[in-house]
């Protein structure tokens, strides 16, 4: 059997976190099993679904590097929907409702307050000939229902969660299609779910009341039911469900400078019993992919968590990996020279305007502008080579006092600006002869 998996996200506004979430575990468990990943399009609500969110939903997910091998839009597939909702018609599993929301809202209410569940009562099953020539009478269209098989019970052996039971009496009959004919989600879905040959369906355990439904339906249509996973939900760094979680996305990290390898290594691992780890090749978290491993505790996302975790990964990364985003002039000697200095590629600028000055000037005691001006002399007599800091500290440990800090330090702060940053060794010869006699002499005036 081959694998597939989809990822399905409605293009009514940005991938958040959640969702990328949700996205890179389909895309981790079908490159493991060597199957495809595809991106299904939930848009068939065409006043709130949106072309820019098409568009920026493929640019996410190509930024992360989760690439699809297939796509689909349900606003494409109607007819079809039509043509498997008038099967359901016809095995009389769907049924028309006519009650107003207002009618439904107040049954609700009355069932909750007699400490009943608030289930849908199938009172449109009873209606009879009359009642409904009444109602198309008076203009009255109906919203459709699937119905439940009541004497069947719902089980499935969940990935994550386990064996699962639903009671379908428990249930209420959904709706899956409005007065004016448009679609909820729930029929579109399963229908896809068949035609595309899905196998797992992973997502979010907020679906899991939707799978025992789902579940009748695969069934009403004689369909085999894919296998699910329902993962647990994120939750910020506080153990709460976060609003900010569900605004954070793609371009919330590119402004904080995280690189898609962090948050990809992070999102697969948090609320699973692998360790989060700085690993950069998603090759490596895809071997050790596996929904066992997955907890029933929802998922922390802790930015503190991510920071340092880019921080690693930034570490890791090869001058070809990021030589689109630094100065030309930089190279491969200025990235590794620069790079244990950074958190993120954000300072990037910061680290090789050291390089490149205008440096910080610093106020020297009159005895460490004395020292300068010497080591500035000692420089003048040496052969400028790839080992020049050695050889110079070394005469001016000779020819001086000094040792330790009080040599290093003023040394460090005339050549950056600053007392601290990357190994002068491999500094000096980015920096080069004249700019750092000419940071000597300034800084020693
Ligand atoms: N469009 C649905 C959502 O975003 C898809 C859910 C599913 O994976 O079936 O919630």
């Amino acid at each position: 059997m081959t694998i597939k998996t989809r990822f399905a996200p409605s293009p009514t506004g940005h991938l958040h976190v959640g969702n990328i979430r949700t996205a890179l575990h389909n895309w981790m468990f079908a490159k493991k099993e060597g199957g495809t990943f595809l991106l299904r399009l939930d848009d068939t609500d065409a006043e709130r679904s949106k072309e820019e969110y098409v568009d920026a939903i493929r640019a996410d997910l190509q930024w992360l590097g989760l690439s699809s091998d297939e796509e689909a839009r349900q606003s494409g597939r109607f007819d079809r929907y039509q043509e498997q909702f008038e099967t359901l018609k016809a095995a009389g599993r769907v049924y028309p409702a006519f009650e107003t929301s207002e009618e439904l809202e107040l049954r609700r209410k009355i069932l909750l307050g007699q400490g009943k569940p608030p289930i849908y009562e199938r009172t449109a099953l009873v209606l009879t000939e009359e009642q409904i020539a009444g109602f198309e009478a008076e203009g009255r269209k109906p919203h459709w229902r699937f119905k439940l098989d009541h004497d069947k019970p719902i089980e499935w052996n969940d990935l994550i969660r386990g064996d699962q039971h639903f009671d379908a009496a428990l249930l209420s009959d959904p709706v899956i299609r409005r007065e004016d004919g448009s679609w909820l989600y729930m029929l579109p879905s399963t229908i896809d779910d068949i035609d595309m040959e899905i196998t797992h369906v992973v997502r979010g355990e907020d679906h899991v009341a939707n799978t025992a439904v789902q579940i009748q339906m695969f069934e009403a249509f004689g369909a085999k039911t894919p296998i699910f996973a329902h993962e647990a939900l994120l939750v910020g760094a506080e153990g709460k469900l976060s609003k900010r979680l569900g605004s954070l996305g793609v371009s919330g990290f590119r402004d904080r400078h995280i690189e898609p390898q962090s948050i990809v290594a992070l999102l697969a691992r948090i609320g699973t019993s692998d360790p989060v780890e700085p690993i950069a090749d998603i090759e490596r978290l895809v071997e050790t992919f596996d929904f066992g491993r997955f907890g029933r505790a929802p998922a922390r996302f802790d930015d503190e968590e991510l920071a340092q975790l880019n921080q690693k990964i930034v570490h890791q990364l090869d001058y070809d990996a990021v030589k689109d985003r630094l100065p030309e002039a930089m190279g491969v000697d200025g990235w590794n020279v620069i790079r244990p200095n950074l958190h993120d590629m954000g300072e990037v600028d910061r680290w090789w305007q050291v390089v490149t000055g205008p440096v910080a000037p610093v106020e020297f005691s009159s005895e460490d502008s004395d020292f300068l001006m010497a080591a500035r002399t000692a420089l003048e007599d040496l052969e400028w080579s790839d080992t020049i800091w050695k050889d110079w500290t070394s005469a001016l440990k000779a020819s001086t006092e000094r040792k330790g800090k009080s040599l290093f330090m003023p040394l460090r702060q005339a050549l950056t600006g600053l007392d601290h940053g990357p190994d002068m060794n491999a500094l000096l010869p980015l920096i080069g002869r004249d700019s750092v006699m000419s940071r000597l002499f300034t800084a020693a005036k």
